[in-house]
């Protein structure tokens, strides 16, 4: 690699929340950068879910990048059209718009001669010194095979594909599936469609939350009050961040007072909102809150509640021309079938081909399971960084926060590169594997390993995510152990 501060170049991988991130701290510092995007538009996950009733349930002033705070925010939960309207037009207010080459769906990056070089779909080729790798988690969606679904009569969906010319009102909808989409659908839709049939498998923990709207007159007062925006970001509610730091160290330890203290309110909720003794029952989870990622929501219980909408719990035996047929035999009659049954989250990067230092692929190299040294990067993958890759933490809080925080990290390596201390950087093997070792050990102890199913698992069912205190995460990501890395020249 050449050294010297201007001849460093750096791929970025997608242009999503990271990505966009990544391009503005790039060109602020002057550095030749370049983002490839396989899509037609910026946004990420925000730009492929367009459902009804999308949301975030991060308060809305919390989910902002920390240098662009927003007065503009409608609602306490921020809508996802004005999400992706916010990353939109800060990409174009930091320039990252120029940097962009949009329907350039990378397939494969290999490291040869001391550079990364790329080539995409279209047949493009390029090459850097360094790849930041902001390809998101939950991209790749999951459509469950059940039986007979080809034969289905009306319009059916993935959430994260929802096609807008299926008409809603009046009519027979389905939605399979409880996580957070699921349950935000099924907010949006109640007392809009005919009839609306929710297929719930396993039940939920609601914690309750209120989404109010912020007044004309509020948004005024904050676009003139920079101090106080700034303070809202820190806190958009009462005592947040100490609220996120409390119950997200918590879930370290499955058998926790502070998830006591979650389920608590949950249950609370449950009691307070659902009148119906039978559907109350329906709607109590059995295993540990917070196993899943908890859903949080002003409005389900209300919705699950109205007089057109049905709580489904006998499970799916196949889907007919006419609906879903349930194992109890009944035909769930239906003219819109939505599956919010989730996503893949295993595949990061993939199904790119990413090819290391002397032709070790990111297949073998994750053979058993995504991992990576800190979240962020991986022996034998020099000048490789990642940004929401495996291992990091997932949860009820601003992934904005986290990506932040690990470009942070990610920038003592860029600085070194461009100084032109070193060429190449990679965590030792050594340094992964002990950390491995000690993350598997600690994640079978966190509440999301506490006997449930959903994303967070891996393949042998290890919890993927971040298995420490989000106190310590924040600690890692202040600077790296060089220790555990290998800088060569
Ligand atoms: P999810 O949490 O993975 O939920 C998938 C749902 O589909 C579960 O209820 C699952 O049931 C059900 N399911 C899967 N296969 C099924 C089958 N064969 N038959 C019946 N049911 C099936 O997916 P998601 O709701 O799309 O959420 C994914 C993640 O996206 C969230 O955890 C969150 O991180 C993010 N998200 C965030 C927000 C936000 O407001 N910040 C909003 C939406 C999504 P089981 O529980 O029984 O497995």
């Amino acid at each position: 690699m050449a050294t010297g501060a201007q001849n460093v170049r750096v791929i970025v991988m997608g242009a999503g929340m990271a990505g966009i991130l990544s391009g503005i701290r790039l060109l602020q510092a002057g550095i030749d950068c370049v983002i490839y995007e396989k899509a037609d538009r910026v946004g990420g996950t925000w730009r492929e879910n367009t459902y009804p009733g999308l949301t975030c349930d991060v308060p809305s002033h919390a989910y902002t990048y920390s240098f662009e705070p927003n007065p503009d925010w409608t609602h306490m939960l921020p809508p996802g059209p004005e999400i992706q309207e916010y990353f939109e037009r800060t990409t174009r207010k930091y320039g990252v718009d120029r940097i962009i080459r949009f329907n350039q769906e990378i397939t494969s990056c290999e490291y040869r001669g001391g550079r990364w070089h790329i080539r995409t779909r279209a047949g493009l080729e390029d090459s850097a010194d360094i790849v930041i790798a902001a390809t998101g988690v939950l991209h790749h969606i999951n459509v469950p095979r059940i039986p007979g679904m080809e034969s289905f009569g009306g319009a059916s969906f993935h959430t994260a594909r929802w096609d807008h010319s299926v008409p809603l009102e009046g009519r027979r909808v389905g939605v399979i599936g409880n996580g957070s989409t699921g349950v935000q659908i099924v907010s949006a839709l109640a007392g809009r469609a005919a009839k609306l049939c929710h297929f719930q498998r396993t039940a939920q923990w609601i914690m309750p939350t209120e989404n109010p709207e912020f007044s004309e007159e509020y948004r005024a007062a904050l676009r003139n009050d920079p101090e106080r925006l700034r303070d809202l970001q820190i806190n958009p509610t009462p005592d947040y961040t100490a609220n996120v730091d409390r119950f997200n160290n918590a879930l370290v330890d499955a058998k926790s007072s502070g998830i006591d203290e979650i389920e608590m309110y949950c249950r609370q909720n449950l009691e307070h909102s659902v009148m119906d003794p039978a559907l109350r029952e329906k709607l109590r989870p059995t295993y540990r809150a917070n196993c899943k990622r908890l859903v949080y929501s002003p409005d389900y219980y209300r919705a699950i509640q109205h007089p057109q909408s049905v709580l489904v719990t006998e499970g799916i035996e196949r889907i007919e021309a006419a609906g879903v047929r349930t194992r109890d035999g009944t035909l769930h009659e239906l003219d819109v079938l939505a599956f919010a049954t989730g996503f893949n989250a295993g595949m990061f990067m993939r199904p790119m081909g990413i090819t290391g230092r002397d032709g070790l692929t990111l297949e073998q190299f994750w053979h058993d399971r995504p991992k990576a040294y800190m979240a962020i990067a991986m022996p034998g993958f020099p000048n490789f960084f990642m940004l929401n890759g495996p291992n990091g933490p997932v949860g009820n809080f601003s992934l904005i926060d986290i990506a932040e925080q690990q470009l942070h990290y990610i920038w003592t390596f860029i600085e070194k590169l461009r100084s032109g201390e070193c060429s190449e950087i990679e965590p030792t093997t050594d340094a992964m594997q002990a950390f491995e070792v000690e993350r598997i050990a600690a994640a079978r102890n966190t509440v999301f390993g506490a006997g449930c199913n959903s994303w967070y698992l891996d393949a042998e069912g290890v919890p993927a995510t971040w298995p420490w205190t989000r106190t310590r995460f924040c600690e890692e990501m202040r600077a790296p152990r060089l220790e555990a890395y290998s800088l060569r020249t």
